[in-house]
């Protein structure tokens, strides 16, 4: 989760509608609120440009099995239509945490994985399927009710999930959430980060667990790893992309919110936040710690 200020984010989006058409070549746009991007072979980002968190999901394609890294924040359009336009492959899906952004479109997929720990089995309840409260979710914020699922694999944290050809680690990456969670494919060098790290506004859950998680990340990529997270910066359209410098310069900054050597920056409110600790990293990325919602709501764990 990400929170943009609406008004400046509009601005962006008409100003890059045109930048989108010059380079149709680049991008095949579908008639629909998701856009695809092609990044490798086996590599698709598919976008929510004109949602207000601009989120992006990544689609994994193996030779037996493709996997859907998010569902998409969209509720209404079912963007397996999308994935099967790429791929015929059995697909499921594992979200990167259970935040409502990341699990619009849950229910459109007949396969769901999901990180096995003690806070995600919880869920579990008698009738075998994964019951998450709102708290967790937090679907008020899009009028969003989760209906109660049912999960296929639980996936725990440094297993491999093998696609044929395509072999994906999974990272647990607390910080943001309890549950969120990174992929890493070695061999291509890609690591999808979900809401562990993307090139805007960084919300974190817990700051001990981030710091931690940011710098276990960092030791197990490299500079030459393809960095791609699940919110776009400042340009909605842009798939968000991070170098290893960038993540050192997080690292670095959220080392000092927590020992408290960095000085928090004013704040004057967004859309749905009332106050944070706002540490900025450079021009696209802030970290945002002890953050109280415009609900009243506090964010952590
Ligand atoms: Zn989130």
């Amino acid at each position: 989760m990400k929170f943009n200020n609406k008004k400046a984010l509009l601005t962006i989006t008409l100003a890059s509608a045109l930048v989108l058409n010059a380079n149709a070549e680049n991008t095949d746009k579908t008639n629909s609120s998701f856009v695809v991007h092609k990044l490798s072979d086996s590599l698709y980002a598919i976008g929510e440009p004109n949602y207000y968190q601009a989120n992006y999901s990544y689609l994994i394609v193996g030779t037996d099995k493709a996997l859907m890294l998010d569902a998409g924040a969209n509720q209404k359009e079912d963007i397996t239509q999308v994935v099967k336009s790429i791929t015929r492959k059995p697909l499921s899906v594992l979200p990167s945490h259970l935040h409502f952004d990341h699990i619009g479109g849950l229910h459109n997929f007949d396969s769901i994985y999901l990180l096995d720990t003690a806070f995600t089995r919880q869920f579990k309840q008698k009738d075998g399927l994964y019951h998450v409260p709102e708290s967790v979710y937090l679907g008020n914020f899009d009028h969003f009710v989760l209906q109660p699922f049912k999960v296929s694999r639980l996936v725990k944290p440094n297993e491999v999930i093998d696609l044929g050809g395509v072999k994906l680690k999974l990272l647990g990456v607390p910080g943001h959430t309890e549950d969120e969670v990174a992929l890493y494919d070695e061999k291509n060098n890609v690591l999808l980060s979900g809401d562990h790290l993307y090139p805007s506004s960084l919300f974190v859950g817990n700051i001990k667990d981030y710091v931690a998680s940011v710098s276990a990340t960092l030791n197990i990529i490299n500079k030459d790893t393809a960095i791609y997270g699940a919110h776009a910066g400042s340009d909605p359209t842009q798939v968000p992309r991070m170098t290893y410098e960038e993540i050192e310069l997080i690292r670095d900054k959220m080392k000092a919110a927590q020992d408290k050597t960095a000085t928090p920056e004013p704040f004057s409110g967004s859309d749905l936040v009332r106050s944070t600790h706002l540490y900025k990293v450079d021009k696209e990325v802030s970290i945002y710690s002890d953050i109280e919602f415009n609900d009243g709501r506090k964010f952590g764990y």
